[in-house]
């Protein structure tokens, strides 16, 4: 099943308890414009490369659609749909006015240089300059981007339509960036575990439980260093090249070090070596998938011994494989809430840009915290009264949100 159809089966299960009726259920699930451009880069070699790139815009109902841009190679039109939608559903399940949208560039990220990388995301600029903008749809990082990313998006865009940091989050903090971004999506993924621990836990906190992390990038990287600072013991972490695993407890601050110098978690001398299949199936209270999607699939739910899944990552679990964990009482919490941390502090970051402002990092974290406090309450209260799993009542809170707000608009 593609990422988008696994999407939509979330949806469907929502708004079939919502008792949404056609004729917004399809306006709902229907991007509202989708662009792809030819991205032709001249290579550091001389030779002509040409990449295709992505963005598509599902809706904006709420406000500027926001979304992320992944550079990837397995990224296509399927994978942008589906990540632009959940998109529309997590800046509502935060309640942030925001829309959906979400850009991707297929291409071997890490095989590129930088001027490369430079060149490919001015190109891409130029082919979708004219459909962003701080008012229309404000792109961020995503897998394989960062801030530096930004930046050259930031001032490409700005030679078009004159100074507009607003137009990306995400940006280094010295050009306009916000403090505490970096960290959002994993603050954020802790804020969730501490929530879900006291609504599920049984009176355990982040420093009782045990922890392994799927991804050692932005989001994997963060979720491990703040549950390592509240006491939590990381047993296994992975990325794309292998992992680690210590049945003590890792020292995420020395592991991090070590991928700082290496470029990867594999070889971490105090530590020995576990795989993806591993990390997945480790004896640990919570699992962090904080990598790709569909990580979690039917072949490989079963095998699964958390207690909670914090979905880090867009997508980790197939719709399949969510059913598996549901009958294996496995409580799972949906990328759609446990990963806005990240939209969030670019939201705060979009306001500090319009209104020429700097907050502080203190501020920052204590807003986001409130956000996610705010929105896991809703969120269970609706699986509570309505009897569903967290990331039904996510879909349920959003889709209502953002179907209120269409409908007050008018479709046609
Ligand atoms: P990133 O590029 O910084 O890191 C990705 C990590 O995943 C790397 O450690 C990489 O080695 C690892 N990885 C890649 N393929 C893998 C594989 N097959 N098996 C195991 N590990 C693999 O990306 P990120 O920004 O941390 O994003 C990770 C996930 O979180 C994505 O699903 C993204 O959409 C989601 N997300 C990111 C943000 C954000 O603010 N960056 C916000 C919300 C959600």
């Amino acid at each position: 099943m593609g990422a988008l159809e696994n999407t939509l089966r979330y949806f469907k299960a929502a708004s079939k308890v919502m008792d949404l009726g056609d004729r917004i259920e399809r306006f709902l699930t229907t991007p509202r414009r989708e662009v792809s451009v030819e991205v032709t880069v001249e290579m550091d070699d001389g030779r002509l490369e040409t990449f295709v790139g992505f963005r598509v815009q599902h809706n904006a109902a709420r406000g500027p659609m926001k979304g992320g841009l992944r550079y990837h190679h397995q990224v296509d039109l399927d994978e942008v749909r589906s990540l632009a939608s959940l998109m529309t559903w997590k800046t509502a399940v935060v309640d942030l006015p925001f829309g959906g949208a979400k850009g991707g560039i297929a291409c071997r990220a890490d095989a590129l240089s930088e001027r490369e990388a430079e060149r490919m995301t001015r190109k891409f600029v130029d082919g979708i300059h004219d459909v962003i903008g701080p008012h229309k749809d404000i792109p961020a990082p995503d897998v394989g981007t960062g801030a530096q990313t930004m930046a050259w998006v930031m001032d490409q865009y700005s030679k078009y339509h004159g100074f507009s940091p607003a137009v990306v989050t995400g940006k280094p903090v010295d050009l306009h960036g916000s403090l505490g971004r970096e960290a959002a999506t994993g603050r954020g993924v802790l804020f969730a575990t501490e929530e879900t621990l006291k609504a599920y836990g049984k009176g355990k906190t982040v420093a009782d439980c045990t922890f392994a992390v799927q991804g050692f990038g932005n989001v994997g990287s963060w979720a491990a260093r703040l549950i390592h600072e509240k006491g939590g013991t990381v047993l296994a972490v992975t990325d794309v090249k292998g992992g680690i695993r210590n049945p003590k407890g890792l020292s995420v601050p020395d592991v991090v070090a070590w991928v700082h110098r290496t470029g990867t978690v594999v070889g971490y001398p105090e530590a020995g070596p576990c795989t993806n299949d591993e990390l997945l199936a480790t004896k640990c209270d919570v699992l962090v998938p904080a990598a790709l999607d569909g990580v979690l699939h039917k072949g490989n739910a079963k095998d699964v011994r958390a207690k909670f899944i914090v979905e880090g990552a867009n997508g980790p679990t197939s719709w399949e494989a969510d059913e598996i964990l549901q009958k294996k009482g496995v409580v799972v919490v949906p990328d759609i809430y446990a990963n806005a941390g990240g939209v969030t502090v670019s939201y705060f970051e979009w306001v500090q840009n319009l209104q020429v402002d700097s907050w502080t990092e203190e501020a920052v974290n204590e807003r986001l915290h409130r956000k996610m406090v705010q929105a896991f309450g809703k969120m269970r209260s609706i699986a509570d009264t309505r009897k569903v799993p967290l990331r039904t009542a996510a879909f349920v809170l959003a889709i209502g949100r953002v179907a209120s707000a269409t409908s007050k608009l008018g479709i046609s």
